[in-house]
């Protein structure tokens, strides 16, 4: 595996892989790599020519300072972990090599994407997803980029973004990869204690709980009775909102087809969300 950690270098690299007329996979993460990412990389390897995964963790996507200064990073383990899967390049830049002074941040109205469930809740996020994955397309001009449906919503402003900015990228989405009892990897587990561990299985319980409940009841009531559960447990519900996969609008009376649940947690101070679809 070839390391690049400098802009001018990868994208020399990347003018000889397009002269050859190679495909470009491209998996941007922000490291602490675990089976989620691994999925991801494994994907890209059986699509395209070559594999170059990005590991960068995105000081403008975090509205929390605490969560930026807390986020896991093992970039030794990270290069262990895309050795043995055989990825083909990881790109690791400094800050400095992302944002270069005259940088110009690309501008794009997200609309209701950026009023609901992480819009709402994390005001400026997806302003900075998009400042850094609009770098990198342009930095590594994929031909295929992967992206995980664990991050439902990042994965709609992706889309959206792609297609604003007419980049020529195929944006493919991954299926959630989670532990054996059903909670969804993330980076941050690695920062639950034993008993938070066990205490965060009950964000994928919820879910389940609200697949079994929407054939009964409607979005609304579905929600209401989930909320209560978190408050008799000991995790802080941030938000639980069923909503239309396709427009964001939440759903109130009416389900949709592929209705998804999203729920966004507090364990402790660790922030984990995930999703299902319900029908
Ligand atoms: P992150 O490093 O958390 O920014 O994630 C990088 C990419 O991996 C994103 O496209 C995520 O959606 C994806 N990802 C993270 N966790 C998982 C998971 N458990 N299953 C599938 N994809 C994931």
């Amino acid at each position: 595996m070839i390391i690049f950690y400098k802009t001018e270098e990868i994208e020399t690299f990347i003018l000889d892989l397009k002269s050859k007329h190679k495909t470009i996979g491209f998996v941007p993460t922000m490291g602490a790599l675990h089976e989620g990412h691994v999925s991801l990389v494994k994907e890209s390897k059986l699509v395209c020519d070559f594999t170059i995964v990005s590991v960068f963790v995105n000081p403008t996507q975090f509205n929390n300072i605490a969560d930026f200064e807390k986020y896991p990073i093992n970039s030794e383990s990270d290069i262990k972990i895309l050795q043995e899967i055989a990825c083909d390049v990881l790109f690791l830049p400094t800050k400095e090599e992302i944002y270069t002074a005259n940088y110009v941040f690309p501008k794009i109205d997200l609309g209701l994407l950026d009023q609901v469930l992480e819009g709402k809740h994390r005001p400026g996020h997806f302003k900075g997803v998009i400042q850094v994955v609009y770098r990198l397309f342009e930095i590594i001009r994929p031909t295929k980029a992967f992206f995980g449906l664990k991050d439902f919503q990042q994965l709609a402003v992706i889309k959206k973004m792609t297609d604003f900015f007419d980049f020529n990228i195929a944006i493919i989405p991954c299926k959630t990869i989670r532990e054996n009892d059903g909670l969804a990897m993330s980076s941050r587990n690695m920062r639950l204690s034993q008993t938070q561990r066990i205490e965060a299985l009950f964000i994928f319980e919820s879910l389940i709980l609200a697949k079994n409940l929407a054939p009964k009841l409607s979005p609304i009531e579905c929600k209401k009775i989930i909320e209560d559960r978190y408050l008799e447990s000991s995790l802080k519900l941030e938000y639980f909102e069923i909503i239309n996969p396709e427009s964001f609008e939440i759903l109130i009376t009416n389900w949709c087809e592929n209705a998804v649940a999203c729920a966004v947690a507090y364990v402790g101070d660790v922030r984990l969300i995930d999703n299902m679809v319900l029908n």
